[in-house]
Parts: C-alpha cells; sequence; structure tokens
C-alpha cells in the first residue's frame, strides 16, 4: 500500500464536473477579474466564519502583508510573532519595513503569552500569533496583552479556516486574519489565492482599494496599490469547494481522533481542549527518534513530512535580527522532534489503519 502525503487528484476526481462548468461559465462570460464570484464567495466565506467582511487576495501572504500596510504598520513597528512557522509569517512582517519580534511557542506550537510580554518594547504595533496546523492560539490572554500595551491582535490563520473555539472562528478575535487558500491548504483554490477577514469597515474599505492598484472609482486613484485580487474562476473553485468544508473538516477530525487513539502509547500526540475545535491543517506527532521513524514510513510507502525543520530565527535571511542557537528552546526542541502525518479527507479507513500500523511497527 502506498499512502501519499499529498494527492490533490483525488479531491479533483469528485468535484470534477463543477469545476469544469464553473470554468465553462466563466470563459464563455468572459468576465475573469473582480466579478460576481468574488463577491459571492467573500458573501459565503465571511458568513461561515460569522465575521462582517472577507477580501479575496491574490495569497495568503498577500492576506498578511496587505492589511499589516492597510493599518499603516512600518518602518519603526515591531511585530511579535512565533519563530515556528511557515516563512511567509516573517517575510510579511519584514516587507512592511517593521521589526520581526520572535516569542516562543508552548506545548501547543502556539505562542506563548508570558513570552509575548517579555518581548514587548514602546515599538509593538501588533502580535501576530499563528494558528499553526490549524489549532487555536491563545487568543484571548493575546488580546488582552494588546489592547493593555496598546497594539492590535493579527492572526495568522492561513492554516486555521474553519477552526474554533467555543464556537468562535478566527477572523473576529483580533484586528484581521489572513487565511490561505493555496493547494496546500485545507480549503484551496487550483493556483494561489487568499481572503483577509476583519470586522473593520474602514481597513475593509482601503484594502479594498489596495487590492485593486490603489483605484478608488475607475480613473481616480488615491494611494499607490497593488495587483492582488482573487480572480473569478479561483473564486468559483473556492465556492464550489466551500460547500463540502465542513464534511472535510469533520473526516479530517475522526481520522485524528483515530491516530490519536491508537498512536499515542509510542509518540506524542496533539492534545485537543473541550472549548477547542482544530481542524488538524497537519497531524503532527513528536519523537525524539523522528528521523528514523520518516525513513522507515518512507520505506512502507507512508509519506511523511516536517513543518518546519529550519525555525524563522535560524534561517539566513534572518542574521540581521541578531538571533541565536538556543533563544527559543521550546521552538528549537520541536524541530528536532516534530513529524506530520498524512491527513486529508479523502484518505480511506484502510490506509488511515496503514498509516498506525506503519508507525506502530517502527517502535515494535
Ligand atoms: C501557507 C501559509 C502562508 C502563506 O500563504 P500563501 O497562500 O502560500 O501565500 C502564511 N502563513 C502560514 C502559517 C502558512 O502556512
Amino acid at each position: 500500500m502506498e499512502v501519499k502525503f499529498v494527492d490533490l487528484g483525488r479531491q479533483y476526481e469528485t468535484l470534477r464536473e463543477e469545476i469544469l462548468d464553473a470554468v465553462d461559465r466563466i470563459s464563455r462570460k468572459g468576465a475573469y477579474v473582480l466579478g460576481e464570484e468574488l463577491e459571492a464567495f467573500e458573501k459565503e466565506i465571511a458568513a461561515y466564519c460569522n465575521c462582517k467582511y472577507a477580501i479575496g487576495l491574490g495569497s495568503g501572504s498577500d492576506a498578511l502583508i496587505l492589511p499589516l500596510r492597510c493599518l499603516d504598520i512600518g518602518p519603526g513597528d515591531e511585530v511579535i510573532t512565533a519563530p515556528n512557522s511557515f516563512i511567509a509569517t516573517a517575510w510579511t512582517i519584514a516587507h512592511t519595513g517593521a521589526r520581526i519580534v520572535f516569542a516562543d511557542v508552548d506545548e501547543s506550537m502556539n505562542l506563548e503569552p508570558r513570552a509575548v510580554e517579555t518581548a514587548l518594547t514602546p515599538r509593538t504595533r501588533a502580535i501576530m500569533p499563528v494558528h499553526l496546523t490549524g489549532r487555536i492560539a491563545n487568543v484571548e490572554r493575546l488580546h488582552e496583552i494588546a489592547v493593555e500595551n496598546d497594539a492590535l491582535l493579527v492572526e495568522d490563520a492561513a492554516q486555521a479556516i474553519g477552526a474554533k473555539r467555543n464556537s468562535q472562528s478566527i477572523g473576529t478575535y483580533g484586528r484581521f486574519a489572513g487565511v490561505s487558500l493555496h493547494p496546500l491548504k485545507i480549503l484551496h483554490v487550483q493556483g494561489d489565492g487568499g481572503i483577509c477577514l476583519t470586522n473593520d469597515e474602514s481597513l475593509k474599505e482601503r484594502l479594498l482599494k489596495m487590492r485593486n492598484h490603489g483605484l478608488a472609482d475607475r480613473d481616480t486613484c488615491t494611494f499607490w496599490g497593488v495587483n492582488s485580487r482573487l480572480d473569478e474562476i479561483q473564486a468559483a473553485i473556492g465556492r464550489i469547494k466551500l460547500k463540502h468544508l465542513d464534511n472535510w473538516i469533520a473526516r479530517i477530525r475522526r481520522i485524528a481522533a483515530y491516530y490519536r487513539s491508537e498512536l499515542s502509547e509510542h509518540v506524542s500526540v496533539p492534545s485537543e481542549y473541550d472549548d477547542e475545535m482544530p481542524v488538524y491543517h497537519r497531524f503532527m506527532i513528536r519523537t525524539s527518534q523522528r528521523d528514523a521513524l520518516q525513513r522507515h514510513l518512507a520505506q512502507k510507502g507512508v509519506g511523511a513530512a516536517v513543518n518546519y525543520p529550519s525555525p524563522l530565527h535560524l534561517q539566513p535571511a534572518a542574521r540581521s535580527l541578531g538571533y541565536k542557537e538556543g533563544d527559543f528552546p521550546q521552538t528549537e526542541r520541536l524541530a528536532k522532534t516534530i513529524l506530520s502525518l498524512p491527513l486529508y479527507p479523502e484518505i480511506t479507513d484502510d490506509e488511515a489503519n496503514y498509516v498506525v500500523t506503519s508507525v506502530n511497527s517502527f517502535f515494535r
């Protein structure tokens, strides 16, 4: 048996007719950018996440950098975030001109509020937790810290659409949340795409201009913007998939529960709290024998990956920030022990069973 780490073709097969119809319909109409599909998708996403506005953008990275810039975060400012994330968490802050300030994470792999307090300075303008693997960061406490210190809470929710705590979705805890629709994310389009979620009307208004060259109307540019719009075909594909998202998340959570119960004897598995509904963008186990286990799984035909092997503060690009090995012990420990197992809605029960058997056979 082979269980791939990612298998996007399976999902496409189930939706093929509907997707091809949408591509055909839009192509015949010849309306490719800023049209009805995007407007409808934005409304549906906002309703799904229970927030006022969703703005479709060119990528998840743009759904972080553009709202930060719209909020005038830039040179002289500092943004605190987690060092165990995808590179885009860091570069989007850097490209606003603000300084990236890292703070360590806790057992949940998300920002540790006390570490954030230690990292605060008078220049801190924003705190940006990453809801890593679709587990919700401690946004309640981080929001209090932000308010007490005259800073904003903003969320890197690239991996977390659909995740909730106490029935509250991402996108409503902070000033905005950036969501990615990249093909490796749970809700994805067939290319790049992103969504910014916000309840802030003036941010929404500014972002709508920002993504469209700074144009207020066809011939009037009020500030220099960029070109970053989720196009009509991608928005239509997003709409088709959004209808299935709750079912997909339910299926992923069932497999995650199975992995958790069957694997906990030999490896650490992610814990889940009563008030929390994580979406398992990744199912990350932890073991001191990570590299050997990954090789064993590869021999068995089970794909597994490390997200991410090199923490952001140790990347060559981060050198000028002055961090060194040992600065964030929990993050560095995680990087050496984490392993992501295959987990997507299309995995069959037999395949999930094969993943479990393959992991456990390594330890026997
Ligand atoms: C995927 C991802 C991004 C960037 O999203 P893109 O759509 O690839 O630009 C940002 N942050 C995190 C945590 C991500 O996983």
